[in-house]
């Protein structure tokens, strides 16, 4: 018997198998792929946005995501003491201290100096295999059972008896990187409430078919509204146009909140875009007025593309009744005006978000009640762990999802090289 299984090697299994071995628990980790972290090579564009600098509260806070059902356990409350236990300045001071160094940009994520994600998971390898976890590639483990001792897991070719048992399989979204889902079915079959996956950080689906005309028009720093339960959500970034709806980081963040709401209603959700968020209303009209006072002859959507994207600033122009040839010194003020609340409050209709497949993250997964976050164990089945996208914690874009891979598997690693509180000692 072995005294550690880890299945899945992206980032949370490699930092439990490291964080296990610091503490003296050799860990076998099971595979599927040739190779690990296939998911960590293409993160942040292939550049990795590996953390985000903030202190553990902060960073728990940007996991508080749509209002939990009634008695939930909040995400927020869940990650604090393992972000506690292993910080973001701590996974910073990980990558540096094994000649990582960073870039910390001005939003606050922190990239390798190199940009290159392939640096990140050959330091997280390194680093396990220096310290004795042994990495079985090809290894795709097809079943898992309790047994008496532990825990019995099938691989194709062979069947592995361990004391302890982590989960680190990861998601639903990309499935082509081997995170397929696997990790749900085994905590079901070990007693675990798995939450429905659902798409979360995924392009947003809309109804109005003009979109399409601006497939590929990327804006700054924009704010995009909405209600839910009555409650107002508020997020902002850059976005992105797509042939279907809109995609990038504010809208990707945007998902989060919607997705279990079209899940479970299936109703379509209006969203208002504040495309020159910067300004308030009625400094974005004395803007317009003065634009429009001294380019007189220039047509208004002219005028407009000189702020905006020059597509943008036609359909801009149409949807708030202006003429394509309108000159700028003949439109009336109401129009004006109704230039600027259509600016200011762009209206979409929210109709769906893209597959789980393209998704950055899923939302859902092993139920956060049955799961003790003083140490990652299972609260249902002793000597049983979990790390990472497979636990029902999703964050927004931003260096925040890694961030919990680190810090749940660093703490699950750690609690599971200690002895069973059920009185095994193996460990
Ligand atoms: C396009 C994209 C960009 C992203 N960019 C960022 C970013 O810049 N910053 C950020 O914080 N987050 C980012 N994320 C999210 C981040 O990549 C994930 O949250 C993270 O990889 C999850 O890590 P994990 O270890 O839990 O799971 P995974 O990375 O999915 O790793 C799970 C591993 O388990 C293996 N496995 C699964 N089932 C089995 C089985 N049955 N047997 C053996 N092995 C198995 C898989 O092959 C895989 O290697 C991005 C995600 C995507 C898709």
């Amino acid at each position: 018997m072995i005294d550690l299984c880890i299945i899945g090697a992206g980032p949370a299994g490699l930092m439990a198998a490291i964080h296990a071995a610091r503490n003296h628990a050799q860990a076998t980790i099971l595979e599927a792929n040739p190779t690990a972290g296939r998911k960590l090579l293409i993160t942040g564009g292939g550049r990795c946005n590996f953390t985000h600098a903030g202190s553990p509260d902060q960073i728990a806070r940007a996991f508080e995501g749509p209002p939990a059902a009634k008695g939930a356990v909040r995400q927020e409350r869940f990650l604090r003491h393992c972000l506690h236990e292993f910080s973001p300045d701590d996974a910073r001071e990980f990558f540096r201290s094994r000649g990582l160094p960073e870039t910390v940009e001005p939003d606050g994520c922190v990239f390798p100096a190199g940009n290159q994600a392939a640096e990140v998971r050959d330091v997280l390898v390194a680093e396990a295999v220096r310290l004795g976890a042994h990495i079985q590639y090809q290894a795709k483990a097809i079943d898992v059972a309790a047994t008496e001792g532990g825990f019995a897991i099938q691989t194709q070719s062979r069947r592995i008896a361990a004391s302890r048992l982590i989960l680190a399989t990861g998601g639903l979204s990309y499935p082509q990187t081997g995170s397929t889902g696997d990790g749900y079915r085994f905590a079901q079959q070990l007693g675990h409430a798995v939450i429905p996956p659902k798409a979360a950080l995924v392009p947003l689906v809309v109804q109005e078919a003009w979109v399409r005309d601006l497939a590929g028009v990327a804006l700054a720093d924009v704010k995009i509204r909405t209600a839910l339960d009555k409650r107002a959500v508020v997020v902002s970034g850059n976005m992105l146009f797509t042939q279907r709806g809109i995609g990038g980081p504010a809208a990707q963040d945007l998902s989060r909140y919607l997705t279990d709401a079209l899940f479970e209603t299936r109703r379509s959700i209006p969203i208002e875009i504040d495309v020159l968020a910067g300004l308030d209303e009625l400094q974005a009209d004395r803007h317009l007025q003065n634009q429009f006072q001294t380019q007189a002859k220039k047509t208004v959507s002219n005028v407009l593309s000189e702020f905006l994207p020059r597509q943008l600033a036609l359909t801009l122009c149409l949807l708030a009744g202006c003429g394509r040839q309108t000159q700028a010194g003949q439109l009336p003020g109401e129009q004006r005006r109704q230039l600027v609340r259509t600016i200011k409050r762009l209206p979409l209709t929210v109709t769906g978000v893209e597959s789980i497949a393209k998704a950055t993250v899923t939302r859902g997964g092993v139920s956060l009640a049955q799961i003790d976050p003083r140490t990652m164990e299972s609260k249902v089945r002793p000597g049983l762990f979990f790390a990472g996208e497979v636990i029902d914690l999703d964050g927004p874009c931003g260096g925040y999802n890694l961030q919990m891979c680190w810090s749940t598997g660093a703490l699950a690693g750690r609690s599971a090289a200690r002895p069973r509180t059920d009185g095994d000692a193996h460990v």
